[in-house]
């Protein structure tokens, strides 16, 4: 797609620092990483989110990033990892893109994740009523 960036690193018309690829995905490092070795797993075909990728792919993807896990801790000595992908502005996708992220941790980096919040009263009940209907 012109003017995606990650299209265009897939093209190989802008520098990235690559980890894999085959013909569905590539892999390569985060310009910023959130911590060293931050790796963003994408599908080589266009799709903006979840919704759009065909499941195949998104198989593809997903087997990716389990490999991807293994080998940043084997390699770079990391504790554990987040897997986290973004859907959307509103959800802090900058590039729209589909990509995964796959964050290293390490014991006591600093990093907190997500802020948890209390349901009010009724109102898990009134979720699962309209996402069961
Ligand atoms: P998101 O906010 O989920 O859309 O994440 C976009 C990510 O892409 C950010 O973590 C950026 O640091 C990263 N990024 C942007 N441009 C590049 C680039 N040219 N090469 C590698 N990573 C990039
Ligand atoms: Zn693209």
């Amino acid at each position: 797609m012109d003017n995606c960036i990650f299209c265009k690193i897939v093209a190989g018309e802008l520098p990235s620092y690559k980890v894999y690829e085959d013909d569905k995905v590539l892999a390569f490092l985060d310009i910023k990483p959130v911590n060293p070795g931050h790796t963003l797993v994408v599908s080589k075909a266009h799709y903006q989110n979840l919704e759009e990728i065909p499941e195949d792919e998104l198989i593809a993807i997903t087997i990716v990033i389990k490999k991807l896990g293994k080998l940043l801790k084997d390699k770079l000595a990391i504790e554990g990892y987040n897997v986290c992908e973004n859907n959307d502005s509103v959800a802090d996708q900058e590039v729209p893109h589909l990509h995964f992220h796959v964050i290293p941790r390490h014991v006591g980096d600093g990093l907190r994740t997500w802020k948890h919040v209390d349901y009010q009263a009724g109102e898990a009940e009134d979720i699962i009523k309209k996402l069961q209907n």
